[in-house]
């Protein structure tokens, strides 16, 4: 006998650069489980491709403020030391487990641990890398969207977040992202289903 489980809390996080965002929009299309992706809050500016409210809730810093008073939000960190806020806001996550879906937090680590380990939710949590950081650096400078010192910044705090990897229940390399999209949607349906024997 099948059973399915009720809906679940999914961390996703690695360095930058390592493909989080493209393994992400495949798995919200090809697996078949009903994903949604919380959109975080952030300070910092928007690129010229994103819309406020699809990629990110984009606020000023006052705005941020007054909602991490209010307590609105799971976990919020300032990633890399540029001064930018980025934040999970808990009505995301909790107006979609509630609508039955599997909310994807696409966060960093300090983010991350933090809601592994204080909070009540029990998140399947995936570290994805693309296996070693000249393969990261060449894909940051191929995206062409950071100047050269966000760059140097970014792999900077990289190196750190790899030696988080063991706060993780699953490590993806993302040498394709073909690859990738299917050991974690399997991942994820293994975590859907259990199988239980019946009687008869
Ligand atoms: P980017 O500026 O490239 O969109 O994102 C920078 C970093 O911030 C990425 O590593 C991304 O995963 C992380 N990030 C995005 N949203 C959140 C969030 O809500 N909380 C935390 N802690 N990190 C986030």
């Amino acid at each position: 006998m099948t059973h399915f489980r009720p809906p679940r809390l999914i961390i996703l996080s690695g360095p930058s650069g390592a493909g989080k965002s493209t393994v992400t929009r495949r798995l919200l299309s090809e697996c078949r489980l009903p994903l949604r992706l919380s959109v975080s809050a952030t300070t910092r500016a928007p690129r010229p491709s994103e819309r406020d409210g699809r990629e990110y809730h984009f606020l000023s810093q006052q705005q941020f403020a007054e909602l991490r008073e209010q307590d609105a939000f799971l976990e919020s960190k300032e990633v890399f030391g540029s001064g930018h806020w980025y934040g999970t806001l808990r009505r995301e996550v909790t107006d979609g487990l509630e609508a039955g879906q599997w909310i994807i937090l696409e966060i960093d680590v300090q983010g991350a641990v933090e809601v592994m380990e204080h909070s009540a939710f029990d998140a399947i949590s995936l570290f994805i890398h693309p296996g070693g950081m000249d393969e990261l650096e060449r894909r940051l400078r191929d995206r062409g969207t950071e100047s050269e010192r966000a760059i140097a910044k970014r792999l900077e705090t990289a190196a750190e977040e790899m030696s988080c990897l063991h706060h993780y229940q699953y490590e993806i390399i993302n040498g394709s992202v073909d690859t990738a999209v299917a050991q974690i949607c399997q991942i994820l349906r293994d975590h859907q289903e259990t199988h239980t024997c019946s009687k008869n």
